[in-house]
């Protein structure tokens, strides 16, 4: 295959006088994409023999019949293969989203009901330490796909309550305008100093990785919300202070949005 895919930059000058510059970007191209398949194999590799793991696991430690003293190295080795799981199934995901930034999926996803059901899944992880609230002016629909909509608002509430630790509310709220609808968690948690907020949705970044890690965080949770963004012509914004909280805000073009009522 001999396609070839060429980025062209213009810059004008003045009324008549232009600079073009066209560049091969085939083989950088071609390397991303090697890439990406790669890290996609690999995870997708992984996952059998941790199943296999995790079950000998789950049989040695329902079984009453491991020695005593094997209590704690079992117990660490099935927090760990949990972490790796998970850890796996980001990537795969990841690798997944990236292979193409199109528009994605005909579903029309109820906000109400997916906001409902993340601050379950947030409340669980809480156990109680925060007031997790739902406020949604106004039911509506997000067309795009049900499963990536899910991952990126529950990575949102979930990270709220993982970087509050001291508890505290957590309020989960849609609004909608002339320039879209409004998905935004806030808390008041720790907080992000701003020089880290250009950063926060590469793949791995962590402001502190201990307390990420210690949390079960795989440094990807911002990454795939940026991904399910990009095939939702949606974007993220975040408002954040030290010591007080953050604010994620996931907005959405008026196009992608349909009253309930009219739906
Ligand atoms: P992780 O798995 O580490 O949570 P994410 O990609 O979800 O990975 O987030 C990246 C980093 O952004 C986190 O490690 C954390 O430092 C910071 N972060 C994300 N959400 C919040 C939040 N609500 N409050 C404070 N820091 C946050």
């Amino acid at each position: 295959d001999d396609t070839r895919i060429l980025q062209m930059e213009v810059t004008r000058f003045g009324r008549d006088e232009a600079l073009v510059i066209v560049r091969d970007v085939t083989r950088l191209h071609n390397l991303e994409q090697m890439r990406r398949d790669f890290v996609a194999n690999v995870s997708h590799e992984l996952r059998t023999p941790l199943t296999v793991i995790a079950g000998y696991l789950e049989t040695l430690t329902g079984s009453g019949q491991a020695p005593r003293n094997w209590e704690r190295p079992l117990t660490q080795m099935s927090e760990q293969t949990v972490r790796m799981t998970s850890l796996v199934n980001d990537l795969l995901l990841l690798a997944r989203l990236e292979t193409s930034e199109r528009d994605s999926g005909r579903d029309r996803v109820s906000v109400r009901e997916l906001m409902e059901r993340v601050a379950g899944e947030a409340r669980s992880l809480s156990g109680d330490r925060h007031q997790i609230s739902v406020s949604c002016e106004e039911d509506c629909t997000i067309t795009g796909d049900a499963g990536e909509l899910h991952s990126a608002f529950a990575n949102l509430a979930l990270n709220a309550v993982k970087y509050s630790p001291d508890g505290g509310p957590i309020e989960l709220r849609w609004n909608t305008d002339d320039s879209g609808g409004h998905y935004s968690v806030a808390d008041s948690g720790i907080g992000i100093d701003s020089l880290h907020i250009p950063r926060l949705t590469e793949r791995f970044y962590r402001v502190d990785a201990g307390r990420s890690r210690e949390s079960g965080g795989t440094g990807l949770g911002l990454a795939i919300v940026k991904h399910v963004l990009l095939r939702h012509n949606a974007n993220m914004s975040v408002a954040s202070t030290p010591g007080q909280g953050s604010t994620f805000t996931l907005n959405f073009p008026p196009h992608k949005i349909t009253a309930a009522s009219s739906a």
